[in-house]
C-alpha cells in the first residue's frame, strides 16, 4: 500500500496506472465496518482502490465538532492495509486548502433542506473537497453510504452538473445487532445514551411498518417518528422528514417512494440516520 500525503505522489501514481480502473472511496477516519463495506465494493468493482482520510474543516460549523473529532490514523492505516488497499491519501490542510484558496462549490437546492438546514455550510464544504479529492484520484467509480443519504444525492448532482467522468455508488447502510447505524460519532456517547441510541432505528422502523401496513400520509409517519423519539428521555430530535428521495421535497402523501430520515441529539452529540420506503418493496 501506498500512504501518501501529496497531491503529486497521487497523480504520478494514478498516472503510472492509468490503464487500471480505480475505486474511490473519501473517508474522515476513525474507520468502522461501514467504511470498510465501501473499501470492499470498491475493491470488487475495481482493479485498484484509494481511500483518502481527511476531517474537512470547512464542512464543520463554528459550534459543531471538528476539534474533538475521533481520529486514529494507526489504526485506521492498518485496516485499510488488511483490507487491500492500493492507496491512500491523508493530505493536511495546507494541501486542501493554500493560501488564497477561494473557491466554492455550492447546490442551490438539494444542499438546502434537512442537514444543510441543521448544518449550514455543511454541504458546501463537502462538495467542494469531494470535487477537489475526485480531481485529485480521477476514479472511475467512487463510493459512498446511504447512511448519508442527503451527501448522495448532493454528491450525484454535483457529479451531473459538473461533467465528472465517473460513477456514483452507493452502498447499504451497515448497522449494529440492535439496528444502530454505525457512526464514527458513536464513540461520544456514554453508556446510557448508547442504549438509548437505538431510539434512531425504532422510529425509523415504526414508520417504515406503518407504511407496508398501508399509511401513506406523510404526517402520520412524521408523528410516528417524533413520538418514539420523544418516549426517550435521553433523546432530542432535531428533525424528521418524510422527502422525496431526489428532490428531498417534503411529501404531503407518500405515492410511491419517500426518504424517511431523522437526526436526533444526545447531550451534545448528534446522530442521523434514515431508510427508503417504496410501495414496490411491500415484503419486508
Ligand atoms: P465519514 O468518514 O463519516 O465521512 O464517512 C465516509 C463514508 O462512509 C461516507 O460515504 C459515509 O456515508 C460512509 N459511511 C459511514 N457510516 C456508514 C455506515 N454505517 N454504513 C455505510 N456507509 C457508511
Amino acid at each position: 500500500v501506498i500512504i501518501t500525503t501529496k497531491i503529486a505522489d497521487v497523480r504520478a501514481h494514478r498516472q503510472r496506472e492509468r490503464d487500471m480502473s480505480w475505486g474511490f472511496v473519501p473517508t474522515m477516519g476513525y474507520l468502522h465496518a461501514g467504511h470498510l463495506s465501501l473499501v470492499e465494493k470498491a475493491r470488487a468493482d475495481n482493479e485498484r482502490t484509494a481511500v483518502s482520510i481527511y476531517v474537512n474543516p470547512t464542512q464543520f460549523g463554528p459550534q459543531e465538532d471538528f476539534g474533538a473529532y475521533p481520529r486514529a490514523p494507526e489504526q485506521d492505516l492498518a485496516m485499510l492495509e488488511k483490507a487491500g488497499v492500493h492507496l491512500v491519501f491523508t493530505p493536511g490542510d495546507s494541501t486542501i486548502y493554500p493560501p488564497g484558496f477561494q473557491t466554492t462549490i455550492s447546490l442551490r437546492q438539494v444542499s438546502r433542506p434537512l442537514e444543510g438546514a441543521s448544518r449550514p455550510g455543511h454541504f458546501d464544504g463537502v462538495a467542494t473537497v469531494v470535487a477537489k479529492l475526485f480531481n485529485i484520484v480521477q476514479p472511475d467509480r467512487a463510493y459512498f453510504g446511504q447512511k448519508d443519504a442527503q451527501q448522495v444525492v448532493v454528491l450525484r448532482r454535483m457529479v451531473t452538473d459538473l461533467n465528472f467522468p465517473l460513477d456514483v455508488v452507493v452502498c447499504p447502510t451497515v448497522r449494529e445487532s440492535d439496528g444502530l447505524a454505525l457512526s464514527s460519532r458513536n464513540a461520544y456517547l456514554s453508556a446510557k445514551e448508547r442504549q438509548a441510541s437505538t431510539v434512531l432505528y425504532r422510529a425509523l422502523k415504526a414508520a417504515e411498518d406503518a407504511f407496508y401496513a398501508g399509511e401513506r400520509q406523510a404526517d402520520s409517519l412524521r408523528a410516528l417518528m417524533s413520538g418514539v423519539v420523544g418516549a426517550e428521555s435521553l433523546a432530542r430530535l432535531d428533525y424528521v422528514s418524510v422527502a422525496h428521495p431526489d428532490t428531498l421535497v417534503e411529501l404531503e402523501v407518500v405515492a410511491e417512494k419517500a426518504l424517511l430520515s431523522l437526526a436526533v441529539f444526545f447531550g451534545r452529540t448528534r446522530l442521523i440516520d434514515n431508510v427508503l420506503i417504496d410501495v414496490r418493496n411491500r415484503s419486508r
